[in-house]
């Protein structure tokens, strides 16, 4: 069977590798860190970014490349690329690894994000707060996640820098956060999951849901603002896209070019999850419909959260999933639950 190399050992791509395994296929991991999906792939690298010959020998033991880890270096790309295709392609990575041009991408192809500006350098924060005014959030154009790297202005006259290049984003006054899981095959179909509603906890994903309970107006429109983005980035693979709603309709968060914790929820409500739908997608194979046929509340287990797993062990209708991390520090994300409603 084929091989399917995967940049980025986490526990996205620990999930990948057991979907994968499932439809027959190998994988290779390839992390430069602690490794949790080296216990389930059937190889892993454990090299840097910048050894050109571990990369080298990953690439040629591989048929196809994806990742689920979004900044790995453009060097390694290009080499990488040069041996064996990458899915989601190199211009999805380009627009989403830095804020400014995800923003700048979105807003080019007519979607609403908050109002922005480039905060090149310390010097720029003034001019910027001038013009969104506050209450604003700062986000460093690179490498962020988990709301890291982020600081809230509630006054226009604060100052507070987070050391990089970073853009300002006005404050949306949301009444819901709500994501699409969407996948597009190498044919160009395209497949979403029922859009879930996401609860976030100081900057982290704490819980999603579906349904969302929104209206259905909102919800078609947040799946079709998904597939332009797919279709406009020729996209192989399942995305996730974060999105606010508001009173003046859907406002465009951010993207995440891989599969997403906020469609961790499928393992149980659908047929095939977007773990599988993603291997599906990077492989050539035909998309799972992505129909749901169970409601289900995904509860990430956060630190010390791991202390209730003898309780959730005992709950009916609750799968529990564990990455393999070994110690619980705070805001770490040790595991996740998926409750049948
Ligand atoms: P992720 O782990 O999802 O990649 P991240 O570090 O990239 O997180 P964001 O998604 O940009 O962070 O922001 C985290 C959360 O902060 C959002 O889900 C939302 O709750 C809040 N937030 C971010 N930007 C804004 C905004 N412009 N207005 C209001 N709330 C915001
Ligand atoms: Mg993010
Ligand atoms: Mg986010």
């Amino acid at each position: 069977g084929a091989t399917i190399g995967i940049l980025g050992g986490g526990q996205l791509g620990r999930m990948l590798s057991v979907a994968a395994s499932r439809l027959g296929y190998r994988c290779h991991i390839y992390e430069p860190a602690a490794a949790p999906a080296g216990d389930v792939a059937h190889a892993l690298t454990n090299a840097p970014y910048e050894d050109e010959a571990a990369l080298r020998a990953f690439a040629e033991s591989v048929d196809v490349i994806t990742y689920e880890f979004e900044n790995v270096p453009t060097a390694a790309l290009d080499l990488l690329e040069s041996i064996r295709p990458i899915r989601p392609n190199r211009r999805t990575l380009a627009v989403s690894q830095d804020r400014l041009t995800e923003k700048d991408f979105l807003t080019g192809i007519g979607l609403t994000t908050a109002p922005y500006r480039n905060v090149e350098t310390e010097a720029d924060l003034p001019a910027a707060l001038q013009d969104l005014g506050a209450p604003a959030i700062l986000k460093t154009r690179r490498m962020g996640y988990d709301g890291k790297g982020q600081i809230r202005f509630s006054d226009a006259a604060q100052r507070d820098w987070t050391g990089a290049p970073s853009v300002l984003e006005g404050f949306v006054d949301f009444s819901a956060e709500i994501s699409v899981i969407v996948a597009r095959g190498v044919d160009g179909q395209v497949a979403a999951f029922d859009p879930g509603l996401n609860v976030h906890r100081e900057g982290i994903l704490r819980t999603t849901t579906v349904p969302s309970g929104q209206p259905n107006g909102i919800l078609t429109d947040a799946v079709l603002i998904a597939a332009r983005i797919v279709n406009a980035l020729d996209y192989i693979g399942v995305m996730g896209v974060e999105l606010f709603v508001t009173p003046r309709g859907l406002v465009v968060n951010e993207i995440a070019p891989r599969v997403h914790n906020s469609g961790h929820w499928t393992q149980a409500g659908c047929a095939v999850d977007q773990f599988e739908q993603h291997i599906r997608a990077v492989a050539g194979l035909p998309l799972g419909d992505g129909q749901r046929y169970a409601d289900v509340e995904m509860q990430n287990l956060i630190g010390d959260d791991i202390d209730q797993i003898p309780a959730l062990l005992r709950q009916p209708r609750t799968q529990v999933h564990l990455y393999g991390k070994g110690e619980a520090r705070p805001g770490r994300k040790m595991g996740h639950v998926n409750r049948v409603l």
